[in-house]
């Protein structure tokens, strides 16, 4: 196994356990590793004071350790940070880091990462799909997001803490499964980060075989499906992926995620002024979801630069959302943090690229 192959970030403690031995070292030393990695956030082999020089170099020989280059950091008026990350081999993906409730030692925080450079769905209304695809990241790069902006936070803030994670930044986090999947059992892990299961969600734009896939896991996260639209003809003209898996398969398929693992689907609907915003689409919103254990998210669009999609006027928002709830169903709007940064997904990247 060579120096290129294993990055420290992304294995699981019984991977690392094992690796030692391979090494001729005392198991225990792998998990003293894991410790340093995942909870204590270190970002370099000669931090892990507990291990020999000797042993350190050897680690340092044999194991990747690379934290993300910090490129670019935007601190919104409403405390939003968006970050720009540099990967090893140059890529660059964006993460960020939102505060709600509480006063500020008691905020609450949701840090929202990548799991693809660039994006291959192209749906047309998001900068990330405007890039193209580049690449997966590995499991090690996405839990590095976590680790590498919990440790820039903790020099200004010692109890600092991601405690909500969403897989929301760039890529289709369902491309990339095997990957995402580590990086949230490792994230997940009681000696580590500990972030609770039940406070990640795993949002994707409508991949009926890897939803399929991901009701198998029997794993308790979240699952947010980018619907933004009620009928077939609507959502074929923004997301691609629709001609692929139509509505009706996508919700039978949603149907099924709720009943394999008894947790409610997270719908998010982006609200597209004289698009998608009408009475209309409320009545078949309401239709279509009938009888479904689902949470809707509106969320106001964010114009990416060719400004072909705007936003709806705060009183048209209120006013499809409460006809929503007059349906039945359970709607809240999400929150819009860090519009004068840029902070909605691929805005940043696919402006300084
Ligand atoms: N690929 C996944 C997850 C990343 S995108 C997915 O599509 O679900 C995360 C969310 O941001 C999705 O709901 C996506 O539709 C939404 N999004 C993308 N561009 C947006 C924009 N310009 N304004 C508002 N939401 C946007
Ligand atoms: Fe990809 Fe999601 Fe953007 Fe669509 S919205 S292009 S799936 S990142």
């Amino acid at each position: 196994m060579g120096k290129s192959s294993l990055d420290v970030r992304g294995l699981y403690k019984n991977e690392l356990i094992d690796y030692l031995a391979q090494l001729g070292e005392k198991s225990f030393r792998g998990k003293q590793i894991f410790c340093w990695v995942q909870a204590r956030v270190v970002q370099d082999w000669s931090e892990m004071t507990n291990l020999s020089n000797t042993l350190q170099d050897k680690l340092s020989q044999n194991l990747r350790f690379s934290p993300l280059k910090l490129i670019l950091e935007r601190v919104s008026c409403d405390g939003t940070r968006k970050y720009l990350l540099e990967l090893e081999d140059g890529k660059r993906i964006e993460s960020v880091l939102l505060f709600h409730g509480g006063a500020i030692s008691k905020k609450r925080t949701t840090l929202c990462i990548s799991t693809q450079v660039g994006c291959p769905m192209g749906c047309e209304f998001c900068a990330t799909g405007k890039m193209g695809f580049v690449r997966n990241l590995t499991a090690g790069e996405i839990v590095g997001q976590v680790l590498d902006l919990t440790y820039l936070r903790k020099k200004e803030d010692q109890q600092f803490k991601i405690n909500n994670l969403v897989y929301m930044g760039m890529g289709e986090p369902l491309l990339n499964l095997p990957e995402v999947l580590k990086s949230i059992r490792i994230l997940n892990h009681e000696e580590g980060q500990k972030i609770g299961i039940r406070r990640i969600t795993v949002s994707t734009c409508g991949l009926v075989p890897q939803i399929e896939s991901l009701a198998e896991e029997n794993i308790d996260i979240v699952l947010a499906v980018s619907l933004h639209a009620p009928n077939d003809k609507l959502r074929n003209e923004i997301m691609p992926v629709n001609k692929q898996y139509p509505l009706g398969k996508l919700i039978n398929s949603c149907r099924r995620y709720i009943e394999k693992t008894g947790r409610r689907v997270t719908f998010e609907y982006a609200l597209v002024k004289g698009f998608n915003d009408n009475m209309e689409q409320v009545v078949e919103l309401s239709t279509l979801l009938r009888g479904i254990k689902a949470n809707i998210n509106v969320i106001p669009i964010n114009t990416v630069s060719d400004g072909a999609f705007n936003k709806p006027s705060s009183e048209k928002i209120k006013k499809f959302v409460v006809a929503l709830r007059e349906k039945g169903l359970d709607v809240v709007i999400r929150e819009e943090k860090g519009s004068d940064i840029e902070a909605a997904c691929g805005q940043l990247a696919g402006s300084i690229m």
